[in-house]
């Protein structure tokens, strides 16, 4: 790559020039993140909305950049689905996941975020069936969690995929519910064993009449399917109320917890069914 001097005045616009250098300087050590160990999982507890007990962990994935410290996946994931070096990061995320819940009480679940470019290439089912193999995580508590973006496009594909993930035994959860484009003909057509409403619903309930309506409407949609329903982002004790005494099952965010290193069991909780 073209070295260019910190400094130097050139005759466009600096900012323009740093931000595609950090693109590309990403991009290049997205490549080595995983056999540097630069990546490590997080994991923020999913709860009962009712009993406020632990259900589950989402896992979520976290780079420390030796250089930038750490970048937040919002900036380098994108970078990996262009590049396509999501696909190795994705399987070192489901191993990882899989390998550390197996230690874990046996009730306790693990969702992971599978990226829909995962979901295009002919491996992923092999993939979990690995994750799985390897960790020896019983397959019912594996949540795979995709976004609508994996089923707006090569519908019969995703069909095959997704039966197939089934088959294993694994539950296929619809992230980010209500942001997409084509949300309610989605959930017709393909049959998710939970739906998960994006976080910026619910961010805006206190002040915003139509997101409590929506939300509303998102669960009774939910529910006419008979699809739980989970709430993320979560900070208030009025939005726990809110989202509880519309019917949401499970719930998430930093009221509960926020993501964390792997939480620690003793013993005596793991063999405790
Ligand atoms: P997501 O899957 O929707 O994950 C939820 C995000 O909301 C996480 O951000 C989490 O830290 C944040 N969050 C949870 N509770 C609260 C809350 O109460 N308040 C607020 N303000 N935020 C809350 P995070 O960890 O920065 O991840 C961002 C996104 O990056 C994720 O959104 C997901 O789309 C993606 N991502 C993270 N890990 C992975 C991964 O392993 N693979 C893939 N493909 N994507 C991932
Ligand atoms: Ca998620
Ligand atoms: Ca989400
Ligand atoms: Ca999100």
């Amino acid at each position: 790559a073209k070295a260019i001097g910190r400094g130097n005045i050139c005759s466009y616009d600096v900012d323009m020039d740093n931000e595609q250098q950090q693109r590309r300087e990403l991009e290049h050590d997205l490549g080595h993140a995983i056999a540097r160990g630069e990546f490590w999982l997080a994991y923020q507890p999913l709860v009962n909305a009712r009993t406020r007990q632990t259900t589950g962990y989402e896992a979520l994935l976290r780079w420390d950049h030796p250089r930038l410290g750490a970048v937040p996946p919002d900036r380098f994931i994108p970078l990996a689905e262009e590049t396509g070096a999501i696909i190795p990061i994705g399987e070192w995320v489901l191993t990882e996941a899989c390998t550390e819940a197996a230690g874990w009480p046996n009730q306790l679940s693990i969702a992971v975020n599978v990226s829909a470019v995962q979901f295009w290439i002919p491996s992923l089912v092999d993939t979990v069936r690995n994750a799985l193999q390897i960790s020896g995580l019983p397959a019912h508590r594996l949540e795979l969690e995709i976004t609508e973006s994996v089923v707006m496009r090569d519908s019969e594909n995703v069909v095959r995929t997704l039966d197939e993930l089934r088959e294993i035994g694994v539950s296929i959860v619809m992230d980010d519910f209500g942001t997409g484009f084509s949300s309610l003909s989605n959930l017709k057509s393909y049959a998710f064993d939970k739906i998960k409403i994006d976080r910026s619903f619910i961010a805006t309930i206190d002040s915003d009449s139509s997101s409590r309506a929506i939300m509303r409407a998102i669960v009774g949609l939910g529910h006419s399917m008979n699809l739980p329903v989970v709430a993320e982002g979560v900070e208030t004790e009025e939005q726990l109320q809110f989202v509880a005494s519309e019917g949401c099952v499970q719930v998430q965010g930093y009221l509960f917890g926020r993501p964390a290193i792997a939480p620690a069991f003793t013993d005596l909780q793991v063999s405790a069914v």
